[in-house]
């Protein structure tokens, strides 16, 4: 990827956001996503990703910073026509039929009638709403807003589609159908900008993540990049618990430096090392690595449990960036404030 200009759907630097009443939701946000990507912004709630997709669609303005999308200042009104926007919460008059929305969508794009009733019909399709497009969108679920919403941003045929929580009450059928048209939009030659708080759905489907959290992005890139340095070994034994480290750390090569608690230690070939109950974990990729404490731990007469080599997945990612290192604890979710409350981090496992 190179750095020109052109290169970037979207690219902005420094952009902060204060609302009024002093909420500062954006505080310096820079982003870059490529031309052609599915580029997926996560964060907890609050963390102004809605903000900063409002921005660059104009619909706010920003406090400070700059920034382009698709090559253009924001706000470049010829740019805003090729950009489709499936906004948060958004609603459509329940008594339209799905076909009755588009075409309406369509005719305010400025399109003729057969240009508008023909797009209409090849999105309902691609949204497989087709048998429902007679159907007032008051009756309609969640989900099927949501496909509504997906074939309303594509009317003008974007290059660039920014979707902000797409999957939001969406069955899984429904987020699958969704990646999939995420996907497509690529194929087409298209860039998609996600917004989500679903991290699994941001990890099947995106070429490259932003973590935000309050009103900055802590982290972007490919999830290789950002996982980089953190793949590992770990090695499970059954031993009982009150036992387990000394197994283990007799089990390390001749020189390597000893671990303490829950705190870090080195192998004399220079990977970390780390003791959690019966779990040896170790800072390397290679088979080779662990070998000799297999070895040691068989010498010893020590039963494994397990071995398995660990990548952390996005939520894990996601926890270290919402985690204060000093204190182990989460950081509040929202934009930062005056006030320094925090909480216990929440549970692994669960959508953040
Ligand atoms: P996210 O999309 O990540 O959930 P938002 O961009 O919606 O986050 O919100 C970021 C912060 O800005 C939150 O603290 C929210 O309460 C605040 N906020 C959002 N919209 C407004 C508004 N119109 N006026 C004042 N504060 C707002």
């Amino acid at each position: 990827m190179s750095d020109t200009p052109t290169e970037w759907a979207i690219d902005v630097q420094n952009v902060k956001k204060t609302y009024r009443g002093g909420t500062k939701a954006l505080r310096g946000v820079d982003l870059r996503v490529a031309k052609g990507e599915v580029f997926g912004l996560l964060g907890p709630n609050g963390s102004g990703k809605s903000t900063l997709v409002k921005i660059m669609m104009t619909v706010i303005r920003r406090s400070a910073g700059k920034g382009s999308v698709l090559g253009e200042p924001i706000a470049h009104k010829p740019t805003l026509r090729k950009i489709g926007y499936l906004p948060e919460h958004h609603r459509f008059p329940g008594y339209l039929k799905g076909k009755q929305v588009l075409e309406y969508v369509g005719g305010l794009q400025g399109m003729d009638r057969t240009t508008k009733k023909k797009r209409a019909a090849e999105l309902l399709d691609a949204v497989k709403m087709t048998d429902w497009a007679k159907t007032p969108v008051k009756r309609y679920s969640k989900g099927m807003r949501q496909r509504l919403g997906i074939a309303q941003a594509l009317i003008n045929d974007p290059d660039l589609v920014m979707l902000d929580e797409p999957t939001d009450g969406v069955d899984p059928v429904g987020r699958r159908d969704i990646r999939d048209l995420c996907k497509r939009m690529v194929d087409e030659g298209r860039t998609v900008f996600l917004n989500s708080h679903l991290l699994s759905e941001l990890e099947m489907v995106c070429s490259r993540v932003a973590i935000m959290v309050q009103g900055e992005v802590r982290s972007q890139g490919t999830i290789n990049e950002l996982v980089q340095g953190q793949e590992r070994y770990e090695i499970v034994i059954a031993a009982d618990p009150a036992r387990a480290a000394e197994f283990l750390l007799s089990a390390l090569p001749p020189g390597a430096e000893r671990p303490e608690g829950a705190g870090r230690g080195t192998l004399p070939s220079g990977e970390w090392v780390e003791i959690s109950g019966t779990t040896l974990k170790i800072g390397s990729t290679q088979p080779e690595t662990i070998a000799p404490v297999l070895d040691n731990l068989r010498r010893g007469g020590v039963l494994i449990h397990t071995v398995r080599p660990m990548r952390p997945s996005l939520e894990d990612l996601f926890m270290q960036a919402v985690t204060d290192p000093t204190t182990g604890e989460a950081l509040m979710p929202g934009a930062a404030g005056k006030k320094k409350k925090r909480t216990k981090a929440p549970r692994a496992g669960g959508d953040a």
